[in-house]
């Protein structure tokens, strides 16, 4: 049985996950199947959203509740197989967790410093590989409210926001890497996905 978490927190933002399970009206949430790359789905341009709903903010609470499960620090929209401009983060390992929803994320500006991270992704379960990105980016979105917001992200924020926003546009870490590393991984994932369909 999924938990149930404050419907009236939801449409607030999601503040604090533990805040959504206080309250007197319910909204179910859904723990959602990843897709594992390769998938057609993952290669997707994703749509921008035109409109805050509740579908929107089911999607977003689903994802979060799918993204801390997993576990993860971030979670695009078509990483649940829903081809539209959302994503999930929460890149705070310890202190109290700070998720938060980008629906029509977009990167304003890039700092010319590059860092270098070991990334891995929940569609890629296993893998992981050095990536390097602009330290620093400068995002625009809008938050659950439909309000506008901006921040300058810095250390794994950054990474992570990068890598997230990437899903939106069909574009996965391990199209940074060599063709010989890619496929490889590749392979291997095709290989994981035949053992899960067999098993079941
Ligand atoms: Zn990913």
């Amino acid at each position: 049985m999924p938990p149930e978490i404050d419907a009236g927190a939801a449409v607030a933002g999601l503040s604090h996950p533990l805040a959504l399970r206080r309250g007197v009206a319910y909204i179910r949430l859904m723990i959602r199947p990843i897709l594992i790359h390769p998938d057609p789905r993952l290669k997707k341009v994703c749509d921008p959203v035109a409109l805050i709903t509740p579908e929107v903010r089911q999607l977003a609470a689903d994802m979060l509740e799918t993204m801390y499960d997993a576990p993860g620090i971030g979670l695009a929209a078509p990483q649940v197989g829903v081809t539209k401009r959302i994503i999930v983060m929460d890149c705070i390992k310890d202190g109290p967790p700070e998720p938060i929803v980008l629906v029509n994320p977009q990167i304003l500006w890039s700092s010319e410093d590059v860092t270098t991270y070991e990334e891995g992704c929940l569609s890629i379960p296993e893998q992981y590989a050095e990536v390097k990105r602009p330290a620093e980016v400068q995002v625009r979105w809008t938050d659950l409210d439909g309000k506008t917001q901006e921040r300058q992200f810095a250390g794994l924020w950054a990474t992570c926001v990068q890598h997230e926003i990437d899903h939106l546009d069909g574009k996965l870490f391990i199209d940074y890497l060599g063709p010989l590393k890619r496929q490889m991984i590749t392979r291997k994932m095709e290989k994981l996905k035949r053992e899960r369909a067999r098993a079941g």
